[in-house]
């Protein structure tokens, strides 16, 4: 069933406008039914696996039938940043960094946060930049029993970069105010 997952996941990722962590949740509660109905009958790893495939459809499949097609976050322009992914902090609503037209991102770093519009959200979002095409991290996160509203409630929030902001915006009224009140 892990495996199924981890597949499925990795396919999601490359899609744009799901929520990965809704559509693994609901993935799992039909994947631990069917696995329980054959607990009798199957116990061999690959079997299981071919199982789930026959019943569900290719991973792959199953993930473009949660992908939607609208654009989920704007930006513009097309971009190159591979293995990278852009999703909402808020309601998870995630596409490749690359379909979102992120350019460049420093090669060093695993994971950043810009502030951005969220169709989904319809107001301005912390969109996170993270480094996990490849990975299987949501599932291994989730487990069993995690929520996507538990999981979106673990990503860290970068609280230091709202002071940053607000002092630009101080700086940016001071000059607004300096020009144009006099
Ligand atoms: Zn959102």
């Amino acid at each position: 069933m892990i495996r199924y997952l981890d597949a499925l996941e990795i396919s999601l990722k490359s899609k744009s406008g799901v929520v990965p962590e809704d559509a693994i949740s609901d993935a799992r509660s039909h994947l631990e039914r069917a696995c329980l109905d054959t607990e009798d009958t199957i116990q061999d790893d690959e079997e299981l696996y071919a199982h789930l495939v026959d019943q569900f459809g290719e991973p792959e499949v199953v993930a473009a039938q949660y992908r939607d097609e609208a654009s989920p976050i704007t930006m513009p322009g097309k971009g190159y940043a591979p293995g990278w992914r852009i999703y909402c902090t808020k309601c998870g609503r995630s596409a490749p960094a690359s379909e979102a037209g992120v350019i460049r991102i420093g090669a060093r770093s695993y994971h950043k946060y810009v502030l951005g519009w969220c169709r989904q959200c319809g107001w301005f979002r912390w969109l996170r930049l993270q480094r996990d095409l490849d990975d299987t991290n949501i599932t291994r996160k989730m487990g069993t029993d995690l929520t996507p509203e538990k999981y979106r409630a673990s990503i860290h929030i970068p609280v230091w970069s709202i002071f940053v902001l607000a002092t630009v915006f101080s700086l940016i009224s001071t000059w607004v105010i300096n020009h144009f009140w006099h």
